[in-house]
């Protein structure tokens, strides 16, 4: 079972719901922690380091003896990586994400590939968690094939937990593709009302199951579940706006670990998911 956490926007607790479900799922979890901008769930777990790797993807390498600046590459590129300005192409490689398409249609092969470091992944274990992290370089924007990377790491053993990073983009839809189940963390707040419904477009977009995690309960109005309603979408969750939450949080405590009385809140999460995939068949 592989479990995905977003939400529309950054800042509404969505690595304080990844970290509290891995934590009450009672089994084995791998949370793969695919915030790679700002991957922080590492801060909320006792976990050991057992290991490190490093993440390089494919660029192109002209071959100026070769090229006869025919411009194919350029044409194909969608992402303007390889531009011909003048009589040979120029590669911009912090565009580049690797599909290695332009050697693929350049008429006189002289594109080759070179490798360019974007990244690290970290895996530590804990008692039930293994926590695999990516981390972006400083400076790099290729999130997308460092989360497939993480991903990578998935295992069909165990339950799986995807941090998500916030918003509704690429990185996003690469970390939440392939879920059996996506959780939409949002605050009942117009903004939050706002961010959710971009974030609940995508996953029916990308046709997977998904529920609703209201955070922060209390502090706004009741828009959240009037659209909730009105689109037939469950709330899995409410988590009140807890002054004990945020202090937790703060320690660098996950919330079921500080505050055990929402252990069986996330436990009764955990078990409202599985129930949901069995019903479908999953
Ligand atoms: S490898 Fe793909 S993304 Fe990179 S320059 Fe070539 S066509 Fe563009
Ligand atoms: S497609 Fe090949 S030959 Fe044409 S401009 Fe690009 S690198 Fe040069």
């Amino acid at each position: 079972m592989i479990m995905g956490i977003a939400s529309g926007k950054g800042g509404t607790g969505k690595t304080t719901v990844a970290v509290s479900l891995a934590a009450a799922m009672g089994e084995k979890v791998n949370l793969l922690d695919c915030d790679v901008e700002e991957p922080n769930a590492h801060l909320f777990l006792k976990t050991q380091h057992k290991e490190s790797k490093i993440v390089k993807v494919m660029i192109p390498k002209v071959d100026e003896e070769l090229c006869n600046g025919c411009g194919e590459c350029s044409s194909f590129c969608q992402y303007n990586a390889i531009i011909t300005p003048g009589p040979k192409p120029v590669v911009f490689a912090e565009l580049c994400h690797g599909c290695g398409g332009c050697a693929l249609v350049c008429p006189k092969k002289a594109i080759s590939e070179t490798q360019k470091r974007i990244g690290t992944i970290e895996i530590s274990e804990g008692d039930d968690i293994t926590l695999i992290q990516g981390k972006l370089d400083i400076g790099v924007a290729m999130a997308p094939p460092l989360i497939r990377s993480v991903k990578a790491h998935l295992n069909s053993h165990d339950v799986s937990i995807i941090d998500s990073p916030p918003g509704t983009s690429c990185p996003v839809i690469t970390a939440i593709r392939g879920c059996d189940f996506v959780l939409l963390v949002t605050e009942p707040t117009p903004f939050g009302l706002n961010d959710l419904k971009l974030a609940v477009d995508m996953v029916r977009n990308l046709g997977v199951n998904f529920g609703v995690i209201v955070n922060r309960h209390g502090i706004g109005d009741n828009r959240i579940h009037d659209f909730c309603k009105a689109n037939g979408i469950s709330i899995l969750l409410e988590i009140p706006d807890d002054r004990e939450i945020a202090e937790a949080y703060s320690r660098g405590e996950s919330v079921v670990e500080a505050l055990p009385h929402y252990r069986r809140a996330f436990e009764g999460l955990a078990s409202s998911i599985r129930g949901m995939l069995l019903n479908r068949g999953e």
